[in-house]
């Protein structure tokens, strides 16, 4: 085995993660197995067996998703746009590589392509092998792997997908400027006239100067913003954050039926899930 970096530690012979990327939280998983450790040319790519998590996904140190609570995520991103949109046949998945939301858009019959740009073709290649309980075994021929820089990829495309999703890792390393206002500036010109995007914006509690730059971007941009929460528990703060932005509709339309197979999305959440606590209320009217 390579040298372990630094945030895995040996203690009395047990593993332990340590997210410690803020400097006032650090975050620790006992690990039963460092099941896959490879570095590539964006980041370290780990698959994990945690206790109390099962299996994780770890980029540069940092829980991406896991066994226990990645389809919360995975679900929220996913199904609240397709639900949003009256008709999404074109999609685009931008990062992704766990390949969790990319199942669920594969959900839907009338999505006749899907298209995930993910960077890094190691986190796709550990995932399908060895994190399926995310990625399943994703065979499905409506979706295209491109191993490209999403920056890159929404500069070359206008007028071509109705659905966006923006599935990145935080905004460090290859994703910085996955949150940078040039970004949403092509998105917002790679979707159709009626396109809808959609993005985590991170935390409201911790990261709340990051979800404000990002609300106020897709803000500028987009007639119609969305915020939306949901609890994932390997996230910091728990509390986790989305941002939609909508070029014409500007809610879900009543009474759709809403009938796939999930854990975690069902009718009630679908339409509850733009209401917000108060603390986040107040917080948005300050941007
Ligand atoms: N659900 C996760 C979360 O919120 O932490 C993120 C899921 S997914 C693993 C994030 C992916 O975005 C990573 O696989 C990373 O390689 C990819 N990524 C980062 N920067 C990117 C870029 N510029 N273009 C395309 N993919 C990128």
């Amino acid at each position: 085995m390579k040298q372990l970096p630094s945030y895995i530690k040996k203690e009395n012979d047990i593993y332990w993660l340590t997210e410690d990327e803020r400097e006032n939280l650090k975050i620790s998983y006992r690990i039963r197995e460092i099941v896959y450790f490879e570095k590539s040319p964006y980041q370290d790519v780990m698959i994990l067996d945690s206790y109390d998590f099962g299996r994780m996904l770890v980029l540069d140190g940092v829980v991406q998703t896991t066994s226990i609570d990645g389809y919360i995520y995975n679900e929220m991103i996913s199904h609240i746009p397709l639900n949003f949109h009256p008709n999404p046949k074109r999609v685009l998945i931008i990062g992704g590589g766990d390949l969790g939301a990319a199942q669920e858009v594969t959900k839907y019959d009338q999505v006749e392509k899907i298209d995930l740009v993910e960077i890094d073709q190691l986190v796709v290649e550990a995932s399908k092998k060895y994190l399926s309980e995310i990625s399943g075994d994703l065979s499905d021929p409506r979706v295209e792997l491109i191993y490209h820089d999403g920056v890159e990829f929404v500069k070359n495309h206008h007028n071509q997908y109705d659905v966006i999703i923006v599935d990145s890792s935080d905004p460090i390393g290859p994703a910085k400027q996955l949150f940078e206002y040039e970004f949403y500036h092509h998105i917002y010109r790679a979707l159709k006239e009626d396109g809808i995007m959609v993005c985590q914006s991170q935390s409201p509690l911790l990261h709340f100067d990051v979800l404000k730059q990002t609300y106020k971007h897709i803000q500028t941009l987009f007639p119609i913003t969305r915020l939306y929460m949901t609890t994932v528990p390997t996230y910091p703060g728990g509390f986790w954050s989305f941002t939609l932005g909508s070029k014409k509709y500007d809610q879900l339309l009543p009474n759709i039926p809403f009938d796939k197979q999930t854990r975690y999305v069902n009718k009630d959440i679908l339409y509850h899930s733009f209401s917000l606590p108060e603390f986040v209320h107040h917080k948005l009217n300050e941007i």
